[in-house]
């Protein structure tokens, strides 16, 4: 914490400052410039904020320099993390983190073993080296499709089986963790549910890895104190997904915050993707905001895939197609050498 005295403040006001912080057992060092007087305190921020310094004489402001997420920060972890996901004793994890750019696809949400298992050979043929589909979904109309349940969970992980690829799904109550983690290698909260604090201790208390979106109207710093949560309970296996924030602009559901890429990496240590269907809600911008997120440092992109994106239960309009999934597949790998990363394994193309 830093005491910004203000101009003119007197030296006994100083010394109070001071010494009612050396009281708790803080320090203070004090610098005086031409005009003001700053006071750094170092020692416990809570014990300082008790103190009420912006109420005592002379002072200007005391403004906080730590942040509240001390576990995702720089602080605790100046290097990029890598988050390995599906790791088991027969196969490695399949990377998420700097190098590498991860493309997870798959179906919006689990309608049919069929489409799944559709869906689910149309990603990895396309280069994704992780299956993500809805088995539980809260869509904000209340009479739009609400998933599989359970039913999904058994669809996905068969489809998973099928493909190698290890499984990616939502999780919505904190009652269903255990449930969707015997099936799921990596779950995901959802925008909606990101201040949902008992959800986000429940998956922090399990280890497994945690897909964390941004809610909708979440600040950055809300939004890692919200993996602050995760990780408090010992999970560090955490990777942040922007999806688009609501702004004046109605052209799209969400506005694809870019710039949020690069500032959650000076803040913090954690792998992020970017999801720019969700944001978009429209096929014909995820190609070019998957490459959007590719050139601004992203290490990996979410898409919906879907063998008829017409016929889609939910978000159809935002969901590729066969020749869709081919194009973006191609892009990828032709862009990810040109930004110093990897593409994600690419699988021997398979007909559609
Ligand atoms: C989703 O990923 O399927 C989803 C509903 O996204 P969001 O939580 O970002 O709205
Ligand atoms: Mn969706």
């Amino acid at each position: 914490m830093v005491v910004l005295m203000a101009s003119g403040a007197t030296d006994t006001q100083i010394e109070a400052v001071v010494s009612r912080v050396r009281r708790t057992g803080g320090e203070a060092f004090v610098s005086r410039g031409v005009h003001r007087t700053i006071i750094g305190l170092v020692g416990d921020v809570d014990r300082f904020r008790a103190l009420n310094l912006r109420r005592m004489a002379g002072v200007a402001d005391v403004i906080r320099v730590s942040t509240p997420y001390k576990l995702v920060g720089l602080g605790h972890n100046p290097e990029r993390s890598t988050v390995y996901v599906g790791e088991t004793d027969t196969r490695p994890g399949v990377p998420v983190g700097p190098g590498v750019f991860t493309l997870l696809a798959g179906p919006c949400a689990v309608e049919s073993l069929d489409q799944t298992l559709e869906a689910a050979e149309m990603a990895r043929a396309a280069g994704a080296t992780l299956l993500r589909g809805g088995a539980f979904r809260q869509p904000s109309p209340p009479q739009a499709f609400r998933g599989l349940g359970r039913a999904g969970l058994h669809i996905l992980a068969e489809a998973g089986q099928a493909t190698g690829l290890p499984v990616v799904t939502e999780v919505t109550e904190a009652s269903d963790v255990e449930l969707v983690a015997r099936y799921a290698d990596m779950l995901q909260v959802g925008a909606r549910n990101m201040q949902n604090y008992a959800l986000l201790d429940a998956v922090g208390g399990l280890g497994k890895p945690v897909l964390l979106k941004r809610g909708i109207q979440a600040t950055i710093e809300e939004w890692l104190m919200a993996a602050e949560y995760v990780a408090q309970r010992g999970n560090l296996n955490i990777v942040l997904c922007e999806r688009g924030i609501r702004t004046f602009e109605p052209t799209t559901p969400a506005t694809l915050d870019i710039s949020a890429v690069p500032v959650v990496q000076s803040l913090s240590h954690l792998p992020i993707i970017v999801d720019p269907a969700h944001a978009s809600g429209r096929r014909d911008l995820v190609l070019p905001l998957s490459r959007a997120a590719l050139a601004a440092g992203a290490d990996g992109i979410l898409i919906d895939v879907h063998p008829d994106p017409d016929a889609a239960l939910c978000d159809g309009p935002q969901a590729l197609g066969g020749p869709d999934i081919r194009e973006l597949a191609s892009a990828i790998r032709r862009l990810t050498p040109v930004v110093g990363r990897r593409s994600a394994e690419v699988a021997t193309p398979a007909p559609f």
